[in-house]
Order: C-alpha cells, then sequence, then structure tokens
C-alpha cells in the first residue's frame, strides 16, 4: 500500500498539493497512538472536556479565512458558504460546551432496594469516514460530540480535501485537545477500502461513523457488522420538496432555488425532487425557472458567486449522464442541460419538468445543480411521488396550512420534515436518515450519546 494524493482546484483543473499515502506502519503507528490518547482522554471530567470545546469554537473563528480558503480551493463552495460552515462548527461547539455536561451527567431510576442509574460513557476510539462536500462541517459535527463524550478521533476524510483535513488537526491541537486525539489518515485512494476495513476490525476500534454515498456506507457498514461494531451511516437523498396548491407560490419558488443549489447542489439534504401541486404547478414553475437563470455561476473565491463548480470532473460526468438519460427517456429541459464552456468543472444550473419514476434524475441522487419538477394530482399523489424513492433524510413541504402540511408530512418517510423551510440540520436537533439515507443520528442529544457506552449501574 501507499500511493500518491493529488489534490486539485475544480474551478481550475490546476494542481494544489501532493501527498504521499501512509504505508501499513504509519498508519499502525497512529492507530496506536490514537488509542492510547483515547483511553487517557476518557479520564478526563466532561466538563473539562466540555471547555475544551468551548476554546475550539474560539479558535476555529479565528481561523475561519484560512479553513474557507482551503475549502474553496479543494472543492469549490463559494467563499461565503465555505465561512458560514465554519461558523456554523463554532456554533455547534459553543453547544456541546454548554449542553454536554448535562446530556452526559447520570440518570438516576428509582428501583427497589438498591440506587441504580444510567451512565453515559465513553465509547472509545472511533474511525470517522467523511466527505468532501462540507470539508469542516462534516467532521465536526462528528467530532466535537464524540470528544465531549470522551472518545478519541481516526479521521478518513475524502482524499480531495486532505489539506483540509490536516488544517483541521492541527486546529484540534491548537485548541488544546491532547497530541493523537483527533488523527488524520492520510489514505490513497486505491488503499482505502482495505484500511478502512482492517481499522474497523481492529480491537482498538470500538465503532465507525461514515458520512457519504451509498457505495462507501455499504462497504463501511458491511465491516462493521462483520466485526460486530457500532455503526452511523449518514448517507445519499433524494429529497422531496413538495408545494402544495394553497402555498405561497412565490415564497416557496423563492426557497426552491435555495433548497436545490445551495453548495452548488451537492448537500445531502438538498432538495432533488420538486412535487408541485397541479392548479400551482405552471406559476412555480415559471417563477423558479427564472430563480435558476438569475443564479450567478463562476469564480467560487468571488463574493456574489451562488454556483461554483463541482468538485471532481467524475462528478460532473455523472450528472451529465443523468441529465442526458431522463432527457431520452422523456424529461423536458426548461433551462440548462450543459457544462459550462472553458477551464474547471462548472455546469449551468438545470432544471428538468415532467421527471418521474424510471428517470435517473428521479430514481437516483443527484449531486449538483439539477432540480427535477413533477405534477401531482392532489396530496394523495403527492405522497405517493415523495415517498417513491429509496432514499429518506429531509422533507419540505409548502403550504397555506401548516396542519395539512405536518399531515402531509407524517405519510412520507424521512429522517426530518419542514414544513415551510428549507431543510437544514441544527445543533439543537437530530440529523439523519431513513431508508437508503442510513441510520444513526447526530448532532442534539442523539448524536452524543450515540457513541456512548449506555450503562446500566445497580448498587445494592
Ligand atoms: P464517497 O465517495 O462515498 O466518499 C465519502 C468518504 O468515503 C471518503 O472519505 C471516501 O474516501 C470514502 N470511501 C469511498 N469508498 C470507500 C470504501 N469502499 N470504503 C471505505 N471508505 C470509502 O462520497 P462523497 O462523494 O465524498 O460525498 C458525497 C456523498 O455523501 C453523497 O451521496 C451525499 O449525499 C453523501 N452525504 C451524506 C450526508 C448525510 O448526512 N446523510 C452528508 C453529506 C454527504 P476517498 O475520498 O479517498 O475515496
Amino acid at each position: 500500500m501507499s500511493g500518491v494524493i493529488r489534490t486539485v482546484n475544480p474551478a481550475t483543473g490546476e494542481p494544489i498539493a501532493t501527498y504521499d499515502g501512509w504505508d501499513a506502519d504509519r498508519v499502525e503507528t497512529a492507530v496506536a497512538r490514537a488509542h492510547a490518547a483515547s483511553r487517557a482522554w476518557a479520564l478526563v471530567p466532561v466538563t473539562e472536556r466540555a471547555a475544551l470545546a468551548g476554546r475550539l469554537a474560539r479558535t476555529l473563528r479565528e481561523h475561519k479565512e484560512h479553513l474557507a480558503t482551503l475549502a474553496v480551493a479543494e472543492m469549490g463552495k463559494p467563499v461565503g458558504e465555505a465561512e458560514g460552515e465554519v461558523e456554523k462548527s463554532a456554533v455547534t461547539a459553543e453547544y456541546y460546551a454548554r449542553q454536554g455536561p448535562g446530556i452526559l451527567a447520570d440518570e438516576h431510576v428509582e428501583v427497589e432496594g438498591a440506587r441504580a442509574w444510567v451512565a453515559y460513557e465513553p465509547a472509545g476510539l472511533v474511525l470517522a469516514v467523511m466527505p468532501w462536500n462540507f470539508p469542516v462541517w462534516q467532521v465536526m459535527r462528528f467530532a466535537v460530540p464524540s470528544l465531549v463524550a470522551g472518545n478519541g478521533v481516526l479521521l478518513k476524510h475524502a482524499s480531495n480535501v486532505t489539506g483540509s483535513a490536516l488544517a483541521l488537526r492541527d486546529l484540534f491541537v491548537e485548541a488544546g485537545f491532547p497530541e493523537h486525539l483527533v488523527t488524520a489518515l492520510v489514505v490513497a485512494d486505491a488503499d482505502v477500502p482495505e484500511v478502512t476495513a482492517r481499522i474497523v476490525e481492529d480491537d482498538r476500534v470500538a465503532a465507525v461513523t461514515l458520512t457519504g454515498s451509498n457505495r462507501a456506507g455499504a462497504a463501511v457498514g458491511a465491516a462493521a457488522g462483520r466485526a460486530a461494531k457500532k455503526s452511523v451511516l449518514e448517507l445519499g437523498g433524494s429529497d422531496a420538496f413538495v408545494v402544495l396548491d394553497d402555498a405561497d407560490v412565490e415564497a416557496a419558488a423563492a426557497a426552491a432555488v435555495r433548497a436545490r443549489f445551495a453548495n452548488s447542489g451537492q448537500s445531502c439534504v438538498c432538495a432533488k425532487r420538486f412535487v408541485v401541486g397541479a392548479p400551482v404547478a405552471d406559476a412555480f414553475t415559471e417563477a423558479f425557472v427564472a430563480g435558476v437563470e438569475k443564479l450567478r455561476v463562476g469564480d467560487p473565491r468571488a463574493r456574489d458567486t451562488q454556483v461554483g463548480p463541482l468538485a471532481r470532473d467524475d462528478l460532473r460526468a455523472a450528472l451529465r449522464r443523468q441529465v442526458e438519460e431522463s432527457v431520452a427517456a422523456g424529461a423536458r429541459l426548461l433551462t440548462g442541460g450543459e457544462p459550462l464552456p472553458g477551464e474547471g468543472y462548472f455546469y449551468r444550473p438545470t432544471v428538468l419538468a415532467d421527471t418521474g419514476p424510471g428517470m435517473p434524475a428521479f430514481d437516483e441522487e443527484t449531486f449538483g445543480p439539477l432540480a427535477a419538477l413533477t405534477v401531482a394530482r392532489d396530496d394523495e399523489d403527492a405522497v405517493r411521488l415523495a415517498n417513491a424513492t429509496a432514499y429518506g433524510l429531509g422533507l419540505s413541504v409548502w403550504t397555506g396550512d401548516p396542519g395539512r402540511g405536518v399531515a402531509l408530512a407524517r405519510r412520507v418517510t424521512s429522517g426530518a420534515a419542514f414544513v415551510n423551510a428549507v431543510v437544514a440540520s441544527d445543533p439543537r436537533l437530530p440529523f439523519g436518515g431513513t431508508k437508503r439515507s442510513g441510520h444513526g443520528r447526530e448532532l442534539a442529544t442523539a448524536g452524543i450519546r450515540e457513541f456512548t457506552n449506555i450503562r446500566t449501574y445497580w448498587v445494592g
């Protein structure tokens, strides 16, 4: 094993950096050190662990510009959004600095003739396999609660954001976390399946979390199953954005543009399929397409850019195939539908109408600036279409009657339901999927307890 990782700026196609992948000895040394660090960390009082999360928030803000610049260069997101994810990470660190000790406090239970309580004790060392789409946030939303819970973190970040991974490791140390408690593993592409499977099986590793594609999730989930270890899987999404016939169409269309094109369309909770009630379908479509055509696509370093390039050329090729096959199957192209000429991996913001089951734009996750529109006859039909997916992450419903929206949401399977709001994660609320979108939760109380040993004490 070993090999080389080459990172590329997706806005220009220019190389950024080269990293030597670690060989087996170096990985072994890293796991041994991380294991030792996590055992010592588990003995640190939770109030001290939480206080360091507070320091991490300050350190994140001090390095906001540097982290954002790295994310822009490595995966091409618009700079304002990159700064936003650093700020959101800092807010989450503050949340757990405040709430962590209370959430993890012992819970006393009344029993006869004894004292009994439930303790939330550290799980140990956790492998975190992370994606590139939010290079800072994805890591922080797992690592912060896990560290406050008393665990160590072995980070296997996506190869194309290796610079961000190494910067985050340094940031934890600068904030005061012990050396080796958070380790960024540098693993060359060809070695990733083997190295991650071996680490999952290692007795020094307690559990694994993966945020990424279903292909990677299946591989890591299978390794966890073989080793009888806990896993949290945060996988793909193809969420519906349902617009009912009593919705404020202009407001829904404006929100739909944000919901689909945030992060250049590369977010698991981006709305991907737009299910629109027949009476408002024409008005919504017109307003939505007008909004999409106004999006400013270009240099992600520019403050007024709203949509940057796709993160890799192969991702753009995949999106292009999904559009072309959907059109061949009968979808109507309303705008976009082609790569932007010139350097970089840009693709025009695209809207397809008349989509439905049997088309890639409807059946598969689309990870880029592509929206698929479908008309629903009535609420019953909207429920059917919203559920007609292998995924179930975050549903959004737009209506003049919130009660009707909640009633409809109850009939659609997803990890979150937002009525008259765009789906977004929030440290105060749990986040996670159903169906092929994965299992387990991050954030809030549920997220910090995922990687704890929920331990029963009975003292007679
Ligand atoms: P990806 O290709 O699955 O990569 C994710 C991570 O898994 C990377 O670190 C990758 O390493 C690693 N990996 C790939 N194949 C693996 C294997 N066989 N065994 C072990 N690890 C493996 O996904 P991505 O393209 O980075 O991210 C986009 C996907 O993530 C989308 O499907 C999106 O919906 C999903 N996502 C989900 C959530 C959520 O919370 N549900 C949030 C964000 C993103 P290399 O980079 O070295 O290949």
